[in-house]
């Protein structure tokens, strides 16, 4: 029995022509600048999102933390989602690792912060508080795209009000895709972005840090000290590569097959929430882990939350999205 695995898009499985473009990857020494692969990696993004420089980290956890902290230093503030990955889901690295205080604020219904709430939370230049420095925004959002006009938006708010503005684009292509506009639209209102190749790119590791020279050239120091400094990591760059050429226009596909597995449990009488891109959110309550054990027994692999996420993927296919509303089906009617 095949399993069909919804709980992240991270559970992807390297393709037969990604491991041969990695096997086939010049290497050299990265930490010595070494390795073609990962300063092509680097340049291909970099131009891409339309930054001066780029740098390739494990996890887009690091590199969401080494933005934050080449941005900000020790006693500075940023402004970030309640519910926001940098803030929720990275165990307080920001804080922890660069002293680093966060003021978080609700995210609203579409995925954004209200732009008149950060303002209010900008502290004053007074000796009482943490300096605010930068706001960190997050695309897409629990699968929510922010509308361009909304980062137009904080792109002057925060110019207007001497902030960075940070993006935590672990899933930035979905945005794109979903928005049928080249990456740079999103990604020129940034000062620096992190985007994750292993997530519905389907590498199996890596992400990308990109902002001006000066920033990436902190970020290079602050990766070798958290010990991010890999060796002939081009063999990891090469995926990312060979994702960025191959598995970017193809989203669509997981976005249709969210669409269509949405429709399946809302037809089943299921409460789900509108879906965007690939991520669909479904009401079950105290019902959750007892779908999750009778999923499994079906080989499909869910998480046990009252708000269910399911993810789809490079490894999901649409014949596969009609067992799972079967599952859901039988499981309503037991
Ligand atoms: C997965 C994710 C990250 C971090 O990625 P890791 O590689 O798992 O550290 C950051 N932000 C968001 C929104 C994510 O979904």
């Amino acid at each position: 029995m095949s399993v069909i695995d919804l709980r992240s898009d991270t559970v992807t499985q390297p393709s037969p022509a990604m491991l041969e473009a990695m096997a086939r990857a010049a290497t050299g020494d990265d930490v010595y600048g070494e390795d073609p692969t990962v300063n092509r990696l680097e340049a291909e993004l970099a131009e891409r999102l339309g930054f001066a420089a780029a740098l390739f980290v494990p996890t887009g956890t690091m590199s969401n933390l080494l933005g934050l902290m080449a941005h900000c230093g020790r006693g500075d503030e940023y402004i970030v989602g309640q519910q926001a990955h940098t803030y929720k889901y990275e165990g307080g690295g920001a804080a922890v690792l660069g002293s680093i205080q966060p003021q978080p604020l609700e995210v609203q219904a579409d995925g954004s912060l209200d732009l008149e709430q950060v303002a209010a939370a900008i502290k004053p230049d007074d000796f009482h508080f943490a300096r605010t420095r930068l706001l960190a925004l997050e695309n897409t959002m629990q699968g929510k795209v922010l509308p361009l006009e909304y980062l137009a938006r904080a792109r002057r708010f925060t110019q207007e009000h001497g902030l960075a503005l940070h993006l935590d684009g672990a899933r930035l292509y979905n945005a794109a895709v979903k928005l049928g506009v080249d990456a740079r639209e999103i990604t020129r209102h940034f000062d620096s972005v992190s985007v994750c190749l292993s997530k519905g790119l389907g590498a199996p590791v890596g992400s990308v840090l990109c902002g001006s020279a000066e920033l990436i050239g902190k970020a290079r120091r602050l990766r070798k000290m958290v010990g991010g400094g890999m060796r002939q990591a081009g063999l990891l760059a090469a995926a990312g590569l060979y994702a960025l050429e191959h598995n970017v226009e193809r989203l669509a596909q997981d976005h249709a097959n969210a669409e269509l597995l949405a429709e399946g449990l809302r037809d089943a009488g299921f409460c789900v929430e509108p879906v965007q891109t690939n991520m669909v959110y479904v009401q079950m309550g105290d019902r959750a882990h007892a779908l999750k054990a009778f999923a499994a027994e079906r080989g499909i692999r869910l998480s046990a939350a009252a708000r269910l996420r399911m993810v789809t993927h490079m490894d999901v296919n649409r014949s596969q999205i009609g067992q799972v509303v079967e599952a859901f089906v039988a499981f309503s009617r037991k």
